[in-house]
């Protein structure tokens, strides 16, 4: 059996064998060394939070059953994209390629943040009150299917090694996990580490209630993108102790600290003609 195969055969097992293992990590950490008090219990959070997780891994499971590594298989075969068109390095490759697919994950955390309907679907993952290792997989599910299309468009046009879609989405899985945890880090090394990673203060920063820090630190994984498209911000304003968390119309825990709330949760509010970037503005409208 080669590489690529027994990546294939065992993507589920090891993805999930990183999940369980960083999440344990953080949760241990969080537990330690908290950076803000939580607001709602961390029971009826973590609970419905990772039911939505649970849920939406098998609506994608059902929908696509190859997954990304499964899509990057199928383009190497067929000679789809451009490493299976140019004869590149495989490092290069393979770095190339993970840096491009966080790219694209950037641009698309910027578009369903412009476009009103997608970011009725995105609000759910700014709706949480409060912000720890759980926000980090708290996505719709109608955003997480969104998320597979560009994700199987991008290997399509990329044509990425498979090694590289397999390590993109357990990086990918482990940093949104570790940035989105509520963990004190050293004020020194939080500020030498945002060069290379997204780090919980940095991101923190993008699911305040204000509308200016939403709208920045939008890199889920390399913290480069933001610093050079302009949308990278330092601090809150308020400080991370005193900075609110979520979005100002939907505050109630029975809405969105329920999955069913949460499912529900764009489907809320008539639809407007929106300004683009007025994300407050059109919340606060409905
Ligand atoms: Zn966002
Ligand atoms: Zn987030």
């Amino acid at each position: 059996m080669d590489f690529n195969e027994f990546i294939l055969r065992n993507e589920m097992v090891i993805r999930l064998g990183f999940f369980f293992g960083v999440f344990a990590v953080m949760a241990i950490w969080e537990a330690s060394a908290p950076r803000r008090a939580l607001t709602v219990s961390r029971t009826v959070r973590w609970v419905n939070n990772l039911g939505l997780v649970f849920f939406n891994s098998i609506v994608l499971r059902l929908i696509f059953p190859a997954a990304a590594v499964g899509m990057a298989a199928f383009a190497s075969e067929q000679g789809w994209g451009i490493f299976n068109y140019y004869n590149v390095s495989p490092v290069i490759a393979v770095v190339v390629s993970v840096v491009a697919m966080d790219f694209m994950i950037y641009l698309q955390h910027v578009m369903v943040h412009a476009v009103p309907a997608l970011w009725r679907l995105h609000r759910v993952h700014h709706a949480d009150l409060d912000f720890d290792v759980t926000t980090g997989a708290r996505f719709h599910t109608l955003e997480i299917i969104l998320s597979m299309l560009i994700k199987l468009a991008t290997i399509t046009v990329l044509g990425p090694p498979v090694v590289a879609v397999f390590i993109f989405e357990i990086v990918l899985n482990a940093t949104a996990m570790f940035n989105h945890s509520n963990v004190r880090l050293p004020l020194e090394l939080d500020r030498v580490l945002r060069w290379i990673v997204v780090t919980p203060d940095m991101h923190r920063v993008h699911h305040s209630v204000e509308d200016d820090e939403a709208n920045s630190n939008f890199g889920f994984n390399l913290p480069w993108w933001d610093r050079l498209f302009g949308t990278y911000r330092d601090q809150p304003r308020a400080g991370h102790e005193n900075m609110e968390i979520g979005i100002h119309t939907y505050r109630d825990p029975k809405l969105v600290a329920c999955m069913h709330g949460m499912l529900w949760l764009p489907f809320i509010g008539k639809v407007n003609s929106y300004a683009i970037n007025r994300r407050q503005w059109s919340d606060d409208e409905q």
